[in-house]
């Protein structure tokens, strides 16, 4: 996949109502163009800060004390592990059986990040949140461990789902009450479907629809 220029403080999205696929989401088409929100370790640490699965003095750490082949190597290995998800929620959306080596994958992660969970109170209830017990360095992407097995142990698969938009590749976790969501957002998708939807109903039948506007509704 060709990617676009990352800047260096992303508005990265989380419409996906699931950290791992948050995650996954970091890869997106912007105007028809393929483009990575992770263009480096800035954009990776960044992204965990925003997603809450690192605290800002681990953050400043990474990006004040750690040396750069230190950095470069949390990026590589948070790519890679970002290419494992995506293969692994594609198939869950497929129906196919997940790969062994995305197994294998979480669960190298898993095994160099020793913790324990602890309950924690958050939104009127009781939650389960993984403490890292391992070094900085490897413990960084044990949350995003944590969440990929949380995904495949306590999710519902059929839920999990790709953007209606054939054109889009984000995925999403549908909580609607009947599971009803077909996009990665209104905004994005939802409404350029709905529009091109209106225009088509008009040139079939122009007397069932009143003038409207001239522009479609452009994807940002
Ligand atoms: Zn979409």
């Amino acid at each position: 996949m060709t990617t676009g220029r990352a800047q260096l403080r992303q508005p990265f999205l989380f419409v996906g109502n699931h950290p791992c696929l948050d995650f996954i989401n970091t890869q997106m088409i912007v105007r028809g163009n393929p483009t990575d929100l992770l263009g480096g370790y800035e954009n990776l640490v960044d992204w965990l800060l925003q997603a809450h699965m690192v605290d800002k003095t681990h953050a400043v750490a990474v990006m004040t004390q750690w040396g750069h082949e230190d950095q470069e190597q949390l990026f590589e290995q948070g790519v890679m592990f970002r290419r494992t998800l995506r293969d692994m929620v594609a198939r869950i959306v497929a129906r196919k059986s997940i790969a062994g080596s995305a197994i294998a994958s979480i669960n190298h992660i898993l095994s160099r990040c020793p913790g324990y969970p602890q309950l924690v109170y958050k939104k009127g209830g009781y939650t389960r949140q993984f403490q890292s017990q391992a070094a900085q360095k490897d413990g960084l992407l044990a949350p995003l461990a944590e969440a990929a097995s949380d995904l495949l142990c306590s999710g519902k698969w059929s839920l999990v789902k790709k953007c209606g938009n054939p054109a889009c590749i984000l995925y999403f976790y549908d909580t609607t009450k009947n599971h009803t969501r077909n996009w990665c957002s209104m905004q994005l998708c939802g409404n350029r479907k709905k529009v091109a939807a209106h225009y088509q109903r008009k040139r079939n039948n122009p007397t069932l629809c009143r003038p409207g506007p001239s522009a479609g509704v452009r994807l940002s």
